[in-house]
């Protein structure tokens, strides 16, 4: 907030932030064709302060004053044009209305911001996702006033802020009478048609069914007729939504439609879920889980500061918290819904949650009811599930380092790129025990490749023994796959091997017995006729690398550098670095492959400087292949240099 200047003894004018005026201006533009949403936003909002309340005062009745009965009231002036939001919630007092509208708190603003498309529909879906939802109040109105007293504040304490949405606010000291918030909205020339009593219901009905407070209209009365004697009669209100816990009711009684209302409206999503499983538990423990998998991934469910959790907790029909953090590992994060207990307390506070023998139970249930649900749907639904993996696959690769006991469960759901799907990143992708279905004779070990991209990976001379050899290697180029993989050793009794690091011995994959032992002897020779060269080349790299070997990789590369098996591949190290971690430095292995015209070159040099220089190249050019950085990279272009010249000279 940059500038504040006082207009009269209590009005203060405010500014936005540079970000709300920007977003405004987007919404309105981008919501055109979806103007009623401002209504499902603001009773949301008012449903939202009286579930706060409605906690709060689990620790302190005394915030009711006398008035427990949270509910949300709608009502509008046909002739002056405006829409009233009413709630009894828990409110706002001047420090949290500065705190919460004008500004934008959230994280990551600005790159939701610029990943706004300007196309209509995406970008209206965009921002539904981000979740903005007072300032939509702006598609509509022309002037907002919200009005509002926090609960066990005094009467004359209310705030009432105001503003055209351009720029903009006031701040005011008022009176309310009654604790909550009103919002009301100066429609705009274009908008009038909403001050309509059933256009108003209608929408209610459309998008707010489900929200579990009553939604209060005043009923319509016919006008009394002319010559009636009698007072017209009052009208009294009604409720309009049906607010029924709809996971309370039983499974064979709701319809596909209810159960993508519910999470639409419940959720904030403005599209139908993928999948979604319901789940009333009876016996020792008691409880309903409702849990929704979303069509698309939140723009920042890979946002390391994002610890949100999208996983209400009900205790008896009561809610008691958003972001239950406890009920969901944190790669099941995209999970959405809700669970009722009926054994917790009401009172259940966060740290009470922390260490309770219900929540671990019903965490460890809720785990396998989406496990299960993932694993019918690769199954029967192999499309649908291979959307499922690209939204959310990244998450569930977080598993292996998180929960040990379903990590073999969980890696049946993964899929990879291999050098035998052919085609681009994400197509045909095969899962571990197609993959193992897929391997030679006598193969007992899983390959994989890591890298910062499938064609990074693909290019990569580690893989020409491979294909030599037809092997099939995992090609992982997600930036989470190099951790992952420090935690999934084996799968399927299986274990996994990275072809870049440490000895690889492939000898005997595919062969007969007769086959292997040619093979073995072949290689025996071939080493030790190389033997001298790779002395030589080991003198010179002594300080730069911590062995130079034959290579059983490499096939038309001369060489590539090998990692430790337990070292971060390059490209990892590079990240890090650039992320300003340390990263322990290690001497990689150069392997030769003697059998690599290059190699001949390089044994026939008698000039022993040329000689030194050429090894470095060879060095050098195989860690950029590798995703490497060089430390002397003007020395590398220097030697390139070198080398032209000499082609030249002979
Ligand atoms: P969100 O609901 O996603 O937090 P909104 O833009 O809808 O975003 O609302 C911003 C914030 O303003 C809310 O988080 C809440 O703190 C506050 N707020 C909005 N409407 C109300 C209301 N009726 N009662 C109390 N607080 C409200
Ligand atoms: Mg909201």
């Amino acid at each position: 907030m940059s500038d504040t200047t006082k207009t009269e003894s209590t009005a203060e004018q405010m500014s936005f932030e540079a970000e709300v005026s920007q977003l405004m201006q987007l919404m309105i533009h981008s919501l055109y064709s979806n103007q009623e949403i401002f209504l499902r936003e603001l009773i949301s909002n008012g449903s939202d302060a009286c579930d706060k309340l409605r906690f709060e005062a689990l620790a302190n009745a005394d915030l009711y004053g006398g008035d427990s009965e949270l509910k949300l009231q709608v009502s509008f002036d046909e002739e002056a044009s405006t829409i009233t939001v009413s709630d009894n919630g828990i409110g706002m007092n001047r420090e949290d209305v500065v705190a919460n509208i004008g500004t934008i708190a959230k994280s990551g603003t600005k790159q939701f911001l610029e990943s706004l498309t300007g196309d209509q529909k995406t970008d209206s879906q965009l921002i539904g996702q981000f979740g903005v939802g007072f300032y939509s109040a702006f598609v509509v109105a022309e002037k907002v006033v919200l009005t509002t007293r926090k609960a066990g504040d005094a009467e004359n304490s209310a705030v009432q802020w105001t503003s055209d949405g351009s720029g903009g606010y006031t701040l005011a000291e008022v009176e309310k009478p009654s604790r909550g918030t009103d919002v009301v909205l100066h429609l705009k020339d274009d908008c009038k048609e909403f001050a309509n009593n059933w256009r108003l219901r209608s929408i209610i009905k459309k998008y707010s069914d489900h929200i579990t407070f009553p939604i209060m209209m005043l009923e319509e009365v016919a006008p009394p007729a002319e010559d009636s004697e009698e007072p017209p009669a009052t009208p009294q209100l009604e409720q309009i939504n049906a607010a029924s816990a709809l996971w309370t009711r039983p499974k064979s009684q709701i319809k596909a439609e209810e159960y993508e209302e519910f999470y639409q409206q419940v959720c904030h999503d403005y599209e139908a879920p993928m999948a979604w499983t319901h789940n009333k538990v009876e016996g020792t423990q008691e409880y309903t889980s409702l849990l929704y998998i979303p069509s698309k991934a939140p723009f920042d469910l890979y946002d390391a500061t994002n610890q949100r959790n999208g996983i209400k907790l009900f205790v008896q029909r009561v809610f008691i918290m958003d972001e239950a953090e406890k009920l969901m590992p944190r790669y099941l994060r995209f999970v959405r819904g809700l669970v009722d207990s009926n054994d917790l307390p009401l009172n259940v506070s966060r740290e009470i949650l922390q260490d309770s023998k219900v929540i671990d139970s019903i965490r460890r249930a809720s785990v396998q009811k989406i496990l299960g649900m993932l694993e019918k749907m690769a199954e029967k639904e192999p499309e649908k599930y291979t959307k499922f993996w690209s939204e959310f696959g990244q998450c569930l690769k977080e598993a292996p380092g998180e929960d040990f006991a379903n990590k073999e469960q969980v890696a049946k759901l993964y899929r990879f790129d291999t050098t035998k799907s052919g085609g681009k990143a994400g197509e045909n992708q095969v899962s571990l025990d197609e993959y193992i279905a897929r391997m030679q004779l006598s193969q007992d070990k899983i390959y994989y490749i890591t890298a910062d991209s499938y064609n990074a990976a693909s290019n990569s001379p580690h893989l020409e023994i491979f294909r030599d050899k037809d092997i099939e290697v995992l090609v992982m180029h997600d930036r989470v796959d190099e951790w992952m993989m420090n935690y999934l050793n084996e799968y399927d009794s299986k274990s996994f091997v990275s072809v870049a690091k440490g000895d690889l011995d492939l000898s005997g994959i595919g062969l007969t017995d007769d086959e292997q032992a040619a093979e073995k002897k072949a290689k025996e020779e071939k080493a030790a006729d190389a033997e001298p060269l790779i002395k030589r080349i080991k003198a010179v790299l002594e300080n730069e690398t911590s062995d130079v070997r034959a290579s059983s990789r490499l096939t038309s590369s001369p060489a590539c550098v090998v990692l430790g098996e337990h070292e971060m591949a390059l490209h990892m190290q590079q990240l890090m670095k650039q992320a300003g971690h340390e990263v322990p430095s290690s001497k990689p292995v150069l392997e030769v492959n003697p059998e690599h015209p290059i190699l001949a070159l390089l044994d026939n040099e008698q000039d022993e400087d040329q000689f030194a220089s050429w090894s470095r190249l060879l060095l050098d050019q195989a860690l950029l292949a590798e995703g490497g950085q060089l430390e002397d990279s003007a020395g590398f272009v220097k030697r390139m240099n070198e080398m032209f010249m000499a082609l030249h000279q002979r």
